[in-house]
């Protein structure tokens, strides 16, 4: 089973209703559903707190801590698709530096529930 971590967007999670932070990622990846192929472990959700600038320290802490390395990092749909946009973080991008960072591949998106 694979082992995965997860970037979910504070700003959403602290306000959209229904989001305790967060089950459609949790349902998704409990499931294998969406992005999420296959059923995966959980190891670490890290919270994005605006303006963004602790994700990438907050992450690879995240990993430090757990001392297993995650197979994957996704970045939520909430996250990594949000209508409106982010206004600080471009996601493509911040996809990018977090896998030069961590030397882990990053999926944009984790479940397709509304
Ligand atoms: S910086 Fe963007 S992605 Fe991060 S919590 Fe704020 S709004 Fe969400």
């Amino acid at each position: 089973m694979e082992k995965i971590a997860i970037v979910g967007c504070g700003a959403y999670m602290d306000t959209g209703y229904g989001c305790v932070g967060e089950w459609r990622c949790l349902k998704a990846a409990a499931l294998g559903q969406g992005n999420i192929e296959n059923p995966s472990q959980v190891l670490a959700f890290v919270k994005c707190e605006c303006p963004g600038r602790s994700l990438v320290a907050n992450m690879r802490m995240a990993i430090k801590m757990l001392e297993i390395k995650p197979d994957k990092i996704y970045l939520s749909t909430c996250f990594a698709k949000a209508k409106p946009e982010c206004p600080y973080l471009d996601a493509q991008k911040m996809a990018k530096v977090l896998e030069l960072n961590t030397g882990i591949p990053v999926v944009s998106g984790t479940h397709d529930y509304h």
